[in-house]
């Protein structure tokens, strides 16, 4: 993982938007581990087709990283996490996924097994059963090699043999919505509502809500998810407040989950809104040559900006202090539904 340097800024502002927010045992619903072992040699990398930034935060994940961020990020709290591999094509998901199931089981933490669409249904259920795993992380990267990434649907790397197993299973998918709409994507609806119509015992969660992280990108998803009960949602690596605020009003507190999407939510930078989308303004250099990449934008002062992770916390403690929610619903968010979900506690 990066090298983890809080600033004097990092503490203060833990100090006055986070420690007296957070319920003092957070679960964090999203979070990714690999280490050297499973870098896949160069001439077997496939072409990635998320966010490109993402990589340049952390070359590998090792969970002792992973416990180490939590304790100097929330020195006040315990954290649990729910572990899952990497998504990069640079990573060996068969190795990795053996590396996840093997520590959740040593630390008693849940976790999500890496799966492709091309797995058959019987080697699906099988690698989830076998590796103790509480269900998938499916990710678009993986959908098939022909297929422009604007174009990629749900079903294309969650498709229906594995659905059937979540849903006779009562298993949890993490979905990564694809497409440059998002939430408001018509496609992706579609798709969500078949899901909730044929499979309503999987659970889902629509994780990053949706990727919607400006409200012009929430179209008529807030409705499509409030009526599905087996629909979850997690705030992981969104700082937009409104949003979130829209979230908790039309879907309630009950489904919502907080997660980290560590390591690279350990980003050091502010996250603005330009014209409907996002951009990360990270100190200048920091994370290399960024002028190709209109997400990022260099010019934040490194003195001043803390990490997207405190960002996504205090734009979450806005929405809920904005909706008046009890801090029993803030429990909710930061631990109890993850709880229930993921058999936490039991
Ligand atoms: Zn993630």
């Amino acid at each position: 993982m990066t090298d983890l340097q809080l600033t004097a800024f990092d503490r203060d502002f833990y100090a006055r938007e986070i420690r007296g927010y957070l319920p003092s045992t957070v679960i964090d619903c999203h979070s990714h581990v690999w280490t050297r072992d499973h870098l896949l040699p160069t001439d077997e990398i496939t072409a990635s087709r998320s966010a490109s930034w993402a990589a340049s935060v952390a070359e590998v994940s090792p969970i002792e990283d992973l416990e180490r961020a939590y304790r100097e990020l929330f020195p006040d709290q315990r954290v649990t996490p729910v572990l899952m591999p990497g998504i990069e094509t640079t990573l060996d998901g068969v190795l990795n996924n053996a590396y996840v199931s093997k520590e959740a089981a040593e630390r008693g933490y849940p976790s999500l097994a890496l799966t492709k669409p091309e797995l058959s249904a019987i080697d699906f259920e099988r690698l989830i059963e076998s590796g103790g795993f509480l269900g998938c992380k499916p990710y678009l990267n993986f959908a098939p090699a022909y297929l422009p990434a604007a174009e990629i649907r749900i079903f294309d790397f969650l498709p229906h043999h594995h659905l059937e197993v979540l849903n006779r299973r009562g298993w949890i998918a993490m979905l990564h919505i694809p497409r440059p709409g998002r939430l408001g994507d018509e496609v992706n609806l579609a798709q969500l509502e078949e899901i909730a119509r044929r499979y309503p015992h999987a659970r889902i969660i629509v994780t990053h809500i949706g990727r919607a992280y400006d409200p012009a990108q929430i179209g008529r998803g807030m409705e499509v998810l409030a009526r599905s009960t087996n629909f979850f949602v997690d705030i992981t690596a969104n700082t937009n407040a409104e949003v979130m605020e829209r979230l908790f009003d039309s879907v309630g507190s009950e489904r919502v989950m907080f997660g980290s999407d560590l390591p690279i939510f350990l980003m050091r930078a502010h996250r603005k809104n330009v014209d409907g989308s996002y951009v990360n303004v990270v100190p200048a250099g920091m994370y290399g040559d960024v002028s190709s990449d209109p997400t990022m934008e260099d010019g934040a002062d490194f003195d001043t900006t803390t990490l997207l992770l405190y960002e996504e916390i205090a734009a979450a403690k806005q929405a809920t202090d904005a909706l008046s929610l009890s801090s029993a619903e803030v429990t909710d968010l930061f631990y109890t539904n993850a709880a229930r979900l993921f058999g936490v506690g039991r």
